[in-house]
């Protein structure tokens, strides 16, 4: 089971700051800006690179909900990113599909 199920389940703690039907939302434990917030489904999906047609509302869902949390957090405004890392070479650590939200800072562009 990986770490971002057993937050799911509650067997261990998160800053949560959004939950509904499909998702929830908690802050990074080891931020990489000073806002860093992950989206997560509540279904066991291991990363972008297994998503289906059958995830397209799903999908969606977190997307609306990075941007309203976004606008929640205050970082909307000013810009934020929204990043996906999948697999080995997308430095995916956490095999729980998940989309980071960054913001707070000016982030550099390409990625490293
Ligand atoms: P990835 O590297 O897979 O894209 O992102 C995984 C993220 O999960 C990392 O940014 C890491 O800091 C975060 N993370 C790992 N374990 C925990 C945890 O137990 N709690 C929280 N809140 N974040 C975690």
């Amino acid at each position: 089971m990986t770490i971002f199920k057993k937050i799911i389940n509650k067997e261990i703690p998160a800053n949560i700051v959004h939950e509904d039907d499909l998702c929830l939302a908690f802050y990074d434990v080891t931020p990489q800006a000073p806002t860093h917030i992950l989206v997560i489904p509540r279904k066991e999906i291991r990363s972008m690179a297994e998503v289906t047609v059958e995830d397209k509302t799903l999908l969606g869902h977190m997307l609306l909900v990075t941007t309203e949390l976004a606008k929640k957090v205050g970082i909307s405004e000013e810009g934020y990113r929204v990043v996906i890392n999948t697999n080995q070479n997308g430095g995916q650590s956490v095999f729980h599909l998940h989309m980071h939200i960054l913001g707070g800072r000016p982030l550099s562009w390409p990625p490293g």
